[in-house]
């Protein structure tokens, strides 16, 4: 293992779990993360405003925003119309996310994991006439907070079936935080992702990593400052940190093309705009480089 790409998801993930900030902060984080060398950003989502009032300028933001040829960025879409304005915006990377627990699928779309499928099924041919690729991001992978545990048989029969609608990429979300190494093991020895999302809820999130990469996944979802969280799961917060990761892959000899200095600046932006502390342990303490 030489390399990992990281995809920065603080500007879509992070900033929506987060009270609403002027679209002019949101464009000075994505920029300042678009200057950082990381070579993929999640850059805002297109829902609809009444639904999270967080990216209703999602538009405008992107409009405005550095797009850095170095950089792949990606949109989040709900159904059809978010696929339309996602598309209609220049994206080319599009990424929709279905439950495998029925329950949170439920409070999370308003809709059983089986019709947010159809949905799915439905949506895949629009975004490649559209020259546009899809991911599907299977929310709840490794346990939910209304079900308990979810059985990795659960999460391998989603992944056929949007395999053989057509998706182009499938990742794995830890959106509460209950993944641990085991959970990882038990799961990757059933089905295989392209990317992880792992969120440090519970402390496991560089640990999930470790084992993740010891079983050769190489995309990993992290968030600036460890911004964002879920609001339909109570008590989650906390996607791993952007620079905790990447503090920890460069000492192992893993390229990022990530400048960790420039990062935690951006980490720092991050704080200033959601005025608050973020939780990141790398933010706080500063990297072991860092000498003084
Ligand atoms: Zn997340």
């Amino acid at each position: 293992m030489t390399s990992v790409s990281i995809r920065e998801v603080a500007p879509r993930d992070g900033l929506q779990n987060e009270d609403p900030v002027p679209a002019a902060d949101k464009i000075r984080l994505l920029d300042a993360l678009s200057g950082t060398g990381v070579r993929r950003i999640e850059a805002v989502s297109f829902v609809h405003p009444k639904a999270i009032p967080q990216m209703a300028d999602a538009d405008e933001v992107w409009a405005k925003a550095w797009h850095n040829a170095e950089v792949r960025y990606s949109a989040l879409i709900p159904n059809t119309r978010g696929a339309q304005r996602a598309i209609a915006a220049g994206f080319r990377e599009i990424e929709v996310v279905v439950s495998a627990s029925d329950t949170h699928n439920r409070r999370n779309l308003n809709r059983s994991t089986e019709e947010s499928l159809d949905d799915i099924a439905g949506l895949i041919p629009l975004v490649h006439e559209a020259g546009a690729t899809l991911e599907v991001i299977v929310a709840t992978s490794f346990g939910c907070p209304f079900e308990g545990d979810v059985d990795p048989g659960r999460v391998a029969a989603i992944v056929a079936r949007v395999r053989a609608d057509g998706a182009d990429r499938i990742a794995f979300g830890d959106t509460t935080g209950m993944a641990t190494p085991r959970r990882v093991r038990d799961l990757l020895a059933e089905v295989r992702p392209d990317l992880l999302h792992f969120h440090n809820t519970r402390g496991t999130g560089l640990a999930n990593i470790l084992t993740a990469l010891d079983l050769g996944v190489t995309e990993f979802d992290a968030s600036a400052g460890g911004l964002g969280g879920c609001p339909y799961a109570p008590g989650a917060s906390g996607n791993v940190a952007t620079e905790e990761v990447v503090h920890m892959l460069h000492d192992m000899g893993i390229d990022t093309g990530i400048d960790l200095d420039r990062l935690l600046e951006a980490a720092e932006l991050a704080e200033q705009v959601v005025g608050r502390q973020l939780p990141s342990g790398v933010l706080r303490a500063g990297p072991r480089t860092r000498l003084a």
